[in-house]
C-alpha cells in the first residue's frame, strides 16, 4: 500500500547518563541512570512525520537482538511502516550520549545495522519509495543506499546531509530536489568555517552557490532560510522558552516532508516546519517533545 512519505535512515538506540560535568581524556566521572530512548535521524524524522498525520514507512536496518525488537516495537506504537526495516544479524545503531548541567553533550555513535543497510534493501522497497510523494533520506547510513533512494523517487526526494559530509558525491546532486542542511552543515559543504555564518546574508549567499534550486537552512532560534529558486526568504522562528533542542532538526525534516507531501509549496512548508520544531524546543526529549497534528493546530497552525 502506498504512503506519502518514505524515510530511508537510521535507527539507533540510544543511552543517555547524565554527568556534572563532562569528563577529560583520561578522567573517569560518575553518573546518573542510564536513560534508554529511541533515536537515529531517521527513525526520528519518521516518527516527527507520522505524528503530524502522514502515513509514513522507513527503510532502514536494525539488528537481531532484543534492543532492535524494541526500538522496532516504539516505531510501530508511533504508526510507522517497519515492513520495510531489514533485520541483520548482530546489535542496532547505538549511540553513548554524555550531558552535563549545562546540556552540553558529548555523542559516540557505533553504526551497528546502519552501516548495513545495502542498496539492494532499498531496491527491495523501490516500490514504496517510487509511490511516496516525498522521500527522505539523510547521511547516517551508507551512500550506496541514500543514491539507491534518490534514483528511485520518483516526486520529491528530500535531503538533510546529516551528520556533516566534507562533501556530497557528483551524482547525487542533480537527484536531490531539496536540501536540507543545518549552518554546521551548510558551512562544511561550502568549505567554509562554521564560526563565520551567523548572517543570513551569508546563509543566503552560499546557499545560492550549492547545486541545488532549492534549499532550506535551518538557524535554529533564528528559523530557516528558504531558497527556491531566484527566491530567498528568511522565516524567523516563533519566540519560544526553550528546554532542548534535541531532536530540533528531525521535527523540522519529519515536519517539511508531511507538508510537501500534502502540496504545499517550498517557503510555506518551510513554514509549517518552523513551527513544528520550535514547539519541539520547549519540552525535554527528542522524540518526546515531537508535536502532534493537533498540538500544532492548537498552537494555531
Ligand atoms: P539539532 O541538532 O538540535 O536537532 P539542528 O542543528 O539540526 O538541530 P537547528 O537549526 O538548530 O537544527 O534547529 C532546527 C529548527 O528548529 C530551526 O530551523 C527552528 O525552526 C527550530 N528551533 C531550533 N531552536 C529553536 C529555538 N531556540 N526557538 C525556536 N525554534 C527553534
Amino acid at each position: 500500500m502506498a504512503v506519502d512519505v518514505v524515510v530511508v535512515g537510521s535507527v539507533n538506540l540510544d543511552q543517555v547518563i547524565e554527568v556534572a560535568a563532562l569528563p577529560v581524556p583520561g578522567e573517569t566521572v560518575q553518573g546518573g541512570p542510564i536513560i534508554r530512548l529511541g533515536g537515529g535521524k531517521g527513525a526520528n524524522q519518521a516518527v516527527a512525520a507520522a505524528r503530524l498525520g502522514c502515513s509514513v514507512a522507513l527503510v532502514g536496518a536494525v539488528g537481531t537482538d532484543a534492543d532492535s525488537a524494541q526500538l522496532r516495537a516504539e516505531l510501530v506504537a508511533e504508526s510507522v511502516d517497519v515492513s520495510r526495516l531489514a533485520a541483520v544479524e548482530g546489535p542496532p545503531g547505538h549511540a553513548v550520549v554524555l550531558v552535563d548541567r549545562q546540556a552540553e553533550n558529548v555523542v559516540v555513535v557505533s553504526p551497528g545495522a546502519n552501516a548495513r543497510l545495502d542498496s539492494d534493501t532499498v531496491q527491495a522497497a523501490g516500490d514504496l519509495i517510487a509511490a511516496a510523494s516525498v522521500v527522505v533520506a539523510q547521511l547516517e547510513v551508507p551512500l550506496p543506499a541514500v543514491l539507491a533512494a534518490a534514483r528511485l523517487a520518483s516526486a520529491t526526494f528530500v535531503l538533510n546531509p546529516a551528520p556533516a559530509p566534507a562533501e556530497l558525491p557528483d551524482e547525487l546532486w542533480p537527484l536531490v530536489d531539496v536540501l536540507v542542511p543545518n549552518r554546521t552543515e551548510l558551512a562544511r559543504l561550502c568549505g567554509v568555517p562554521d564560526s563565520g555564518l551567523r548572517a543570513p546574508g551569508e546563509v543566503a549567499r552560499l546557499a545560492a552557490g550549492l547545486p541545488c534550486e532549492r534549499v532550506v537552512v535551518t538557524l535554529g532560534a533564528d528559523g530557516a532560510l528558504v531558497r527556491d529558486g531566484a527566491r530567498t526568504e528568511l522565516i524567523a522562528a516563533p519566540t519560544v522558552r526553550a528546554v532542548d533542542t534535541t531532536g530540533a532538526g528531525d521535527t523540522f525534516c519529519g515536519a517539511l516532508a508531511v507538508a510537501l507531501a500534502e502540496g504545499r509549496n517550498l517557503a510555506d512548508a518551510a513554514r509549517f516546519a518552523v513551527r513544528a520544531a520550535a514547539l519541539s524546543v520547549e519540552q525535554t526529549g527528542a522524540r518526546t517533545a515531537m508535536p502532534t497534528r493537533a498540538r500544532l493546530a492548537a498552537a494555531g497552525e
